[in-house]
């Protein structure tokens, strides 16, 4: 009886709603039924280790396919959440992009996005453990890329699950970093292996004196506390220039490469480990 009252109230204020919510019943719809049809897709932005100049890692970034154009994760991503859907979409992620991994040279590493949602489900650990046995791919070859809202609930379960989860070797970066409040202090709330420096401060890097000394620090920092440190967003040789300058560990943007179809990606990998091969050899 409930249930039927509420869709009533549902059609009440339907004929009152607006463009965005509308788009969001509209996508929520759709994203039900996206993981049964196939709909969802994983490309695959590498990114340069400026030491080894070479691929160090490899973000997986989900694309949605649906009615005749492709939905951002952007778009999508937050009604997933709001929803729930983000936890069976996000286990696909996790077992899709270890497949891929496995097949991938065994010094590269893949990254995956996880939502705060995942965390408060029961078994996140064991969900990431079978995701790699199914693809036998090594913990060590795994990251997982969490934001600083994860931490601003403090709760002792996401701790002791991102602890479990670097036990096993798994290592955690910090994404977007200095998008969140009071970023510091949650350097200290956990032992992250690197830090993603957010794309903003990339964005004025060249043009505002603000943005590159906080990278700078940043960078500085990340190197005390043995983190890796990436750049992302970088979309200039100046950018780039500059941040290696600043000694940053590693760099992602559309300058090296835009995210890839899986099969680019694997070309560009072998192709680049040939080389590898050829300059040892000689
Ligand atoms: P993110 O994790 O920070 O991923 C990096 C985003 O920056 C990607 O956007 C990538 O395409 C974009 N990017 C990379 N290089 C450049 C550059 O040089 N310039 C510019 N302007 N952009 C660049 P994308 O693929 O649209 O993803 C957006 C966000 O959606 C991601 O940000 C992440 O927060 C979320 N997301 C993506 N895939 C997943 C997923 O599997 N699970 C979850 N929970 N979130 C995901
Ligand atoms: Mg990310
Ligand atoms: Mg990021
Ligand atoms: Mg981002």
């Amino acid at each position: 009886k409930a249930k039927s009252e509420g869709r009533s109230t549902y059609h009440f204020f339907e004929t009152g709603m607006d463009a965005e919510l509308q788009q969001r019943r509209s996508i929520e719809a759709g994203l039900r039924l996206a993981m049964q049809r196939n709909e969802l897709r994983l490309m695959y932005q590498p990114l340069l280790g400026l030491g080894e100049n070479r691929v160090s890692c490899v973000e997986a970034l989900l694309r949605w396919d649906h009615d005749e154009r492709t939905i951002s994760p952007a778009e999508f991503v937050p009604v997933a959440e709001d929803t729930g859907l983000i936890v069976p979409i996000g286990e696909w992620v996790l077992h899709e992009a270890c497949r891929a991994a496995a097949a991938w040279p065994s010094g590269v590493r893949v990254a995956v996005n996880l939502s705060p949602v995942q965390f408060r489900q029961k078994d996140l650990v064991g969900q990431v453990k079978a995701a790699l046995s199914e693809a036998r791919l090594e913990p060590t070859r795994l990251e997982l890329e969490i934001t600083e809202s994860l931490l601003l609930t403090d709760s002792e379960a996401t701790i002791a699950a991102l602890h479990d989860l670097r036990a096993m070797g798994v290592r955690i970066c910090m994404d977007d970093f200095g998008t969140g409040y009071s970023s510091l202090s949650y350097l200290r709330s956990f032992p992250f292996d690197k830090i993603k420096i957010d794309r903003s401060f990339m964005a004025d890097l060249t043009t505002r004196n603000d943005s590159r000394a906080i990278i700078k620090a940043v960078i500085g920092l990340g190197q005390s506390l043995g983190m890796v440190t990436t750049a992302e967003g970088v979309e200039t040789e100046e950018q780039l220039a500059m941040v290696r300058d600043f000694g940053v560990s590693e760099v992602q943007g559309f300058l090296f490469s835009p995210p890839l179809q899986p099969s680019t990606l694997a070309n560009l990998l072998h192709s680049e480990a040939v080389k590898t091969q050829a300059k040892k050899a000689s």
